[in-house]
């Protein structure tokens, strides 16, 4: 019962941890963590059975009448609001162990064009609604978290799954054009195909996005020359209440103060970055 109602076209995410909602740790993993325990608790640990949607009492979604064309794309179902109401830090989960969540966000929303983001930006402003952009919620740091106190009349999660394709690649350049919500084993296996690759692996490459590596100026394991994302950025594209951003995509440029340079590292506060051109 628990995913009932999503409006997520990916495999059911867990909502309170790592990984997918099927997923079970492997009989070794087990008896590592049994392992573990009796050298550093002898005494025995208390044991919490994993939370169930219906263990919360989530508090009521505020969100104003949802207009005709946005209501296929919002979801206001307790395992939507679930799934984005934290990132992956060991707080995160073990407030969702404790059962507190005392601020999901009022509503999900799966846009699948960038049209529908001008969309949800135009009904967020007129209604004096936060968007906060969601890519892979791997963040450690709160930065996906829906608690923007009381100025706000209502949160949105923007889920950016569904903005996942490959628009163009350029082999001789060795660039592609790429939007946002790609996660990075997609990513990696099309580039694969054309013998490229973007080469950023950082340790949540599973489910990172690659909206969310630019969000964050994410670093991977090769963090030790080129690998640091902004690194491989040549253009960026921004949706922002008041319009598109959008650089332009060239090898190099010394001219100017650096948007892209800007736009990295944002956290969202910025607008929501739909696509980037990436150097391979
Ligand atoms: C186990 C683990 C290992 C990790 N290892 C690393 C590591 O090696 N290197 C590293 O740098 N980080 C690491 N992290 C942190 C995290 O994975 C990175 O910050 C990652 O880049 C976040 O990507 P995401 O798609 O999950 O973004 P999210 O968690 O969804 O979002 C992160 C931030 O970016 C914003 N955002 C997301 N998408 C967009 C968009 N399209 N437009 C605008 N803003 C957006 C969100 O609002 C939020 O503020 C790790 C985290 C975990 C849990």
């Amino acid at each position: 019962m628990s995913e009932s109602g999503t409006k997520s076209l990916r495999k059911p995410l867990r909502f309170w941890g790592w990984g997918y909602a099927n997923e079970d740790l492997h009989p070794e993993e087990h008896a590592m963590i049994e392992t573990v325990t009796k050298m550093f608790v002898p005494e025995g640990v208390v044991e919490i059975e994993p939370p169930k949607v219906e263990d919360f009492d989530l508090p009521a979604s505020r969100l104003p009448a949802i207009p005709e064309h946005l209501s296929d794309i919002i979801s206001t179902t307790p395992y939507d609001r679930l799934v984005h109401s934290y990132g992956k830090s060991y707080a995160d989960m073990a407030r969702m162990l404790m059962r507190e969540v005392p601020n999901p966000p009022d509503a999900v929303a799966f846009p699948r064009t960038e049209d529908d983001i001008q969309q949800l930006f135009r009904y967020a402003s007129e209604n004096n609604i936060a968007l906060i952009p969601f890519g892979g919620g791997t963040s450690v740091c709160g930065g996906v978290e829906p608690d923007v106190g009381d100025t706000y009349q209502a949160t949105i999660s923007v889920d950016m799954e569904n903005l996942n394709q490959i628009l163009e690649i350029d082999p001789v350049s060795r660039r592609a054009r790429i939007q946002a919500g790609i996660k990075g084993p997609d990513l990696e296996q099309q580039l694969k195909q054309h013998g490229l690759t973007l080469r950023h692996y950082p340790q949540s490459f599973p489910f990172v996005s690659l909206g969310g590596m630019l969000a964050t100026r994410a670093g991977g394991h090769f963090a030790t020359v080129y690998t640091h994302i902004e690194d491989m950025v040549e253009a960026t594209r921004l949706v922002t209440p008041k319009g598109i951003i959008e650089t332009r995509a060239l090898p190099g440029s010394g001219a100017g103060p650096s948007a892209d340079r800007m736009i990295c590292g944002s956290e969202g506060t910025l607008g929501i970055i739909t696509e980037a051109t990436m150097r391979l």
